[in-house]
């Protein structure tokens, strides 16, 4: 709900406003297939559902590790860096909102793309951060030259949200070069879904200034876990661990803590359910492609595709929803033409392709 009141009382003049982020629908309903908060389709890790059945209630008596360091060490065991490397939230959302508010304190405006997350400009307006979106090119790419002005920071994320476009290590490393002054925050909450090497973890002892946030969310499938990560020097991580010390100790909770580890320690099974997700990405791609779709190159676990004219997206949008097949639409200029589909099971894809081929 967006807000608010008129301002009449005295003590209302006092209030924080800002004009809230909106998460996509959580729909009550069974039955559905739900394509809308790029949500994974696939169970988590049987080792995180082990964890969870075998969890001692007992342990809920006492606070969780405010360290958070079993999982902290899983993970970067897994990446090869030092845990003090690692700083660890509930969700990417929480990571994010500590960055903004931890790194982007100066008076120049942060810089990230239109289009991009929808959150970045509410945690701006939030924290009173000046801010100032560059458009995406043409083909929605990140253009590094319109970066290249005085800033307070940078973030992104790749690939995109809504696009699902990849940008490439030599972009960002442009970025970097040119900003060796302010934090880059580099958003890599689809990045599992991108392929090998995709990622720029491995820029980080080159760059001190190079925040790197990953999430549970989509690769691990565990979005009501709310466990995500962010990797980075250990200054940038000390700076973090500041902040979040100075606003709640315990964020994360032990059970979250326990299946997280589990998950992390289970690499197999995580291969096999992103390996599955693109494989139906890339077929479903062409199919609506035939179909008459403008798709963007998605390297994440949705499409971002504009049906054809005289079809609109709003009116697919709304018709699939009275069919019980939720898509993401914003009505915002550049992405109004598009739905964002998140990438289910084949057979949920299929019933997509199905529905399409009735209805355009
Ligand atoms: N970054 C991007 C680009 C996203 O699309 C999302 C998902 N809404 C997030 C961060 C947050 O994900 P979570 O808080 O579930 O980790």
């Amino acid at each position: 709900m967006a807000v608010i009141y008129e301002v009449n009382m005295s003590w209302e003049e006092n209030v924080r406003l800002v004009t809230p982020y909106v998460p996509g629908e959580q729909p009550k309903e069974k039955n559905i297939i739900k394509l809308n908060t790029n949500e994974n389709p696939y169970p988590p890790s049987p080792e995180a559902a082990k964890v969870l059945k075998g969890f001692d209630a007992e342990l809920l008596k006492k606070y969780p590790d405010p360290n958070v360091t079993l999982l902290r060490e899983s993970i970067a065991k897994y990446h090869g860096v030092k845990t003090s490397q690692v700083f660890a939230g509930v969700g990417s959302d929480d990571v994010l909102g500590m960055a903004f508010l931890t790194f982007f304190g100066g008076e120049e405006p942060v810089l990230f793309p239109d289009l991009t997350y929808s959150f970045y400009p509410v945690w701006s307006e939030l924290y009173r951060i000046p801010f100032t979106e560059i458009p995406l090119d043409d083909t929605f790419r990140i253009r590094p030259s319109d970066y290249r002005i005085p800033c307070g920071g940078v973030i992104f994320p790749n690939p995109n949200a809504p696009t699902g476009i990849y940008e490439t290590k030599e972009v960002i490393r442009e970025i970097l070069n040119d900003h060796p002054d302010v934090v880059v925050i580099v958003d890599e909450a689809y990045i599992d879904f991108a392929g090998e090497n995709a990622s720029v973890l491995d820029l980080i002892p080159e760059y001190e200034n190079l925040l790197v946030t990953r999430t549970f969310s989509k690769s691990r499938s565990m979005a009501g876990a709310r466990i995500a990560y962010a990797v980075g020097s250990e200054k940038l991580i000390d700076y973090l661990m500041a902040i979040r010390n100075s606003y709640n100790s315990y964020t994360m909770n032990s059970v979250s803590i326990a299946a997280g580890v589990a998950s992390v320690e289970d690499d197999g099974y995580f291969r096999e359910s992103v390996e599955k997700i693109k494989t139906t990405r890339d077929r479903f791609t062409e199919e609506i492609r035939t179909m008459g779709f403008t798709v963007l190159p998605s390297s994440a676990n949705f499409v971002f595709a504009a049906p054809p004219a005289p079809h609109t997206a709003e009116e697919v949008f709304l018709k699939a929803r009275e069919k019980g097949i939720y898509f993401r639409h914003f009505s915002s200029l550049r992405a109004n033409p598009y739905l964002r589909i998140t990438i289910g099971t084949d057979e949920e894809m299929d019933q997509v392709l199905r529905f399409f081929r009735e209805e355009i």
